[in-house]
């Protein structure tokens, strides 16, 4: 028919309607509709590359790259690695499913005294996974309305941290130190904290329940306005950590009712770790909400560190303080040596200060200040030895000329 208004066989507009319509004998498109088509296809090919993207490491490889850098800790290190795993996997499968997982999500509650590594398994593995990591303080964050830093803000650093792309950040973990402190107020016969925490564990249960956040990105030109970004946390990875100083009276004296009567055999064996008993019943008893530990299904307790545990970590992973030292020496030019005295007196004195490995470095520092602000300019050295004394009594280290 000839001067009949032709119309686009997918939208059905006019050819008057559209900038461009493209005829064929049967078929015709408009410029729109194909526009339409080409951003479909580019988001597959995104979505496509996410899932190529998406590391995927199995428990196994995770131990071992966790036993590079975190000395002890076997059963946390374990119970994480199998977490995370199922984590990851779990996202993979909805990405190339198209389709919500019915595998619920699995964040993690680390307890442990302080210093023993609960950041540095939390950060070892995001690096591993090279996924955005943020660290957050319990402490620091306030319920809605209240000064501090609100829940938002959370994901609003992970997105900074995944350089504002928002996929990546979805897929992040992050870390929630001193969860302990938001316990709410118990008054317990060991203990009474003297914090209004329920707020907050209410208010981060709707992170951890995976929920739309709306943030407003920031952005590295002030002028420019503010875009407001949906965040989903539906796959970001919740791990939380804390000392839980008292936790250990409650677990033992549940122990202790339970075996009333029962031959009076402990459940439990003086002077191993008591908190791998750990139950449900005793966090809710130490302040947190039954909802919030609902959302931390999973539980690994680390261990005390004892002196040989400390020694390792002084000389062992990757980047092991005394390591950094013989760097930064190597750098001079020079070459140092710890003597195996000077490492166990190190070991010792930060065995005795009780605030696990975070001692190593304060005693290092402190007893090496000199020999950094000296040794290094000395003509013609060619070793210098860090001996038992000059950690214990800040003496001079053995030098040896070329
Ligand atoms: P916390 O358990 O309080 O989170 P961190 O993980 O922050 O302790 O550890 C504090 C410091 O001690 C870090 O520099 C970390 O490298 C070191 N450290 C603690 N525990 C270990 C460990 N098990 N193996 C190696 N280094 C450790």
């Amino acid at each position: 028919m000839k001067n009949s208004i032709l119309y686009c066989s997918f939208c059905l507009k006019n050819q008057i309607e559209v900038t461009k319509l493209i005829i064929r004998p049967n078929v015709h498109i408009c410029s729109e509709c194909i526009i339409f088509c080409d951003q479909l296809i580019i988001k597959q090919r995104q979505k496509k590359k996410q899932v190529q993207r998406l590391k995927i490491i199995t428990p196994k490889k995770m131990m071992f790259f966790l036993d590079q850098h975190v000395i002890g800790q076997n059963n946390a290190k374990k119970i994480i690695s199998v977490a995370i795993y199922n984590h990851y996997k779990r996202i993979k499968w909805q990405l190339n499913n198209n389709i919500n997982c019915d595998i619920q999500k699995s964040n993690i509650l680390l307890i442990g005294k302080t210093g023993t590594g609960k950041t540095l398994i939390a950060k070892t593995i995001a690096r591993k996974l090279k996924v955005p990591f943020v660290i957050v303080d319990a402490t620091s964050l306030t319920e809605a309305g209240y000064i501090g830093d609100d829940i938002e803000s959370i994901i609003n650093n992970l997105l900074v941290s995944a350089e504002n792309h928002k996929h990546k950040a979805e897929r992040g973990i992050v870390y929630v130190d001193e969860i302990d402190k938001i316990a709410k107020k118990v008054e317990s016969s060991f203990k009474v904290r003297d914090v209004s925490g329920e707020g907050v564990q209410q208010s981060l249960l709707k992170l951890f329940e995976g929920n739309i956040i709306n943030i407003n990105q920031s952005n590295k030109k002030k002028t420019v306005k503010k875009q407001k970004v949906n965040i989903n946390t539906k796959n970001i990875l919740f791990m939380c950590g804390g000392a839980f100083v008292g936790l250990e009276e409650i677990i033992k004296k549940r122990l202790g009712e339970k075996n009333i009567g029962f031959k009076y055999k402990k459940k439990y064996i003086e002077g191993k770790n008591i908190l791998h008993h750990v139950e449900v019943n005793d966090l809710i008893a130490y302040g947190l909400i039954p909802e919030f530990i609902g959302r931390l299904p999973i539980i690994a307790s680390l261990n005390n560190l004892n002196q040989e545990d400390l020694l390792n970590i002084l000389t062992k992973p990757q980047n092991a303080l005394i390591k950094q030292y013989q760097k930064l020496f190597y750098l001079e030019g020079l070459k140092i040596i710890f003597d195996r005295k000077a490492l166990l007196t190190i070991a010792d004195l930060a065995f005795k200060q009780k605030s696990g490995a975070r001692g190593l470095r304060m005693i290092l520092e402190s007893s090496m200040l000199e020999v950094m602000f000296y040794v290094p300019y000395i003509k013609n050295i060619k070793l210098c030895i860090i001996t038992k004394e000059v950690i214990s009594k800040n003496r001079e280290p053995l030098l040896i000329f070329k």
